[in-house]
């Protein structure tokens, strides 16, 4: 249909085949559409790669430089703290970052642990996984996607375990882990019954995992404990506990916590929903028996 018909009776012609969109929006003379180019919508992969850069790390165990993407500090903005301390922020899933993984041996490490090893873990991991592993193409992606970031977060914990870390370590990484499944899970489409089902297995896996290193680091170890005070330390070890259905557990964590003179206000108010929660889970287990 020639939407044009009609105009060759003002003496208008040869207007049959013009495009009146046309695809090419730079053309306008005014820059208009230029403008508008400049704000059209990121997708949320662009938005969250605003948020990082590569940083060079020399790897402790085989030498080589390698690039790890990193968050930018004190740009992501803060939403929210699920109950077990895992930080939501906008745009962006920080936790993908935590974990240091050099792409050249295999190694890998939650980024606050990144340092020097002696001479025995070196050759430990290099005998465990450097041996075996198949050197990655680092894909030209500008962010990692959850799947990348737990696949080093299983790296790291193998590497912790290989190197003797202390429980505290390898309990923050099953607790990231669990927190990647976590945030997998929620960015699925909720058609995706299965697959979320299966994340939420993992989750709460790594949680276990994570909850029965923090009850042994909290018995062996000196605070700071994964860079936590004893009162935010303890209030996360409630919060698991509930997760994982230990109410005794939990209930009695919360009390000692409430009894404490307040240092920490932020941990207090988290203590007070936390009983919350737990007052009313008691309630509801009373009810089944
Ligand atoms: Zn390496």
């Amino acid at each position: 249909m020639d939407l044009f018909s009609g105009l060759e009776n003002l003496g208008i012609e040869g207007l049959d085949n013009l495009d009146i969109y046309g695809d090419d929006a730079t053309k306008y003379e005014d820059g208009t559409a230029e403008n508008l180019k400049t704000v059209k919508v990121k997708t949320p992969e662009e938005l969250e790669a605003e948020y990082i850069f590569d940083k060079t790390y020399t790897c402790p165990v085989c030498d080589k430089s390698f690039k790890s993407k990193t968050v930018k500090s004190n740009k992501a903005k803060l939403i929210s703290t699920d109950l077990d301390l895992r930080p939501v922020h906008q745009n962006i899933d920080i936790v993908k970052y935590d974990m240091i993984a050099c792409p050249c041996c295999g190694y890998a490490v939650l980024n606050r642990y990144f340092a020097p090893l002696t001479s025995v873990q070196i050759r430990k991991i290099k005998d465990a996984i450097s041996r075996n592993y198949k050197i990655k193409d680092e894909k030209k992606r500008k962010i990692y996607s959850y799947d990348e970031a737990i696949e080093r977060g299983k790296l790291a914990l193998l590497s912790s375990v290989i190197k003797v870390s202390k429980d505290s370590e390898k309990a923050y990484v099953c607790l990231k882990t669990a927190w990647l499944y976590r945030g997998k899970a929620e960015h699925l489409p909720e058609t995706e019954v299965e697959e979320i089902k299966r994340c939420q297995r993992e989750e709460e896996a790594f949680l276990a995992k994570a909850y029965d290193g923090m009850v042994s680091a909290r018995q062996k170890e000196l605070f700071p404990i994964c860079g936590m005070d004893e009162m935010t330390f303890d209030y996360l070890l409630a919060a698991l506990a509930h997760r994982l259905g230990h109410l005794d557990v939990s209930a009695r964590l919360v009390g000692e916590i409430m009894a404490k003179p307040s240092a920490n206000r932020r941990i207090k108010e988290k203590t007070g929903i936390l009983k919350e929660v737990l007052k009313k889970d008691i309630q509801a287990q009373k009810q089944k028996e």
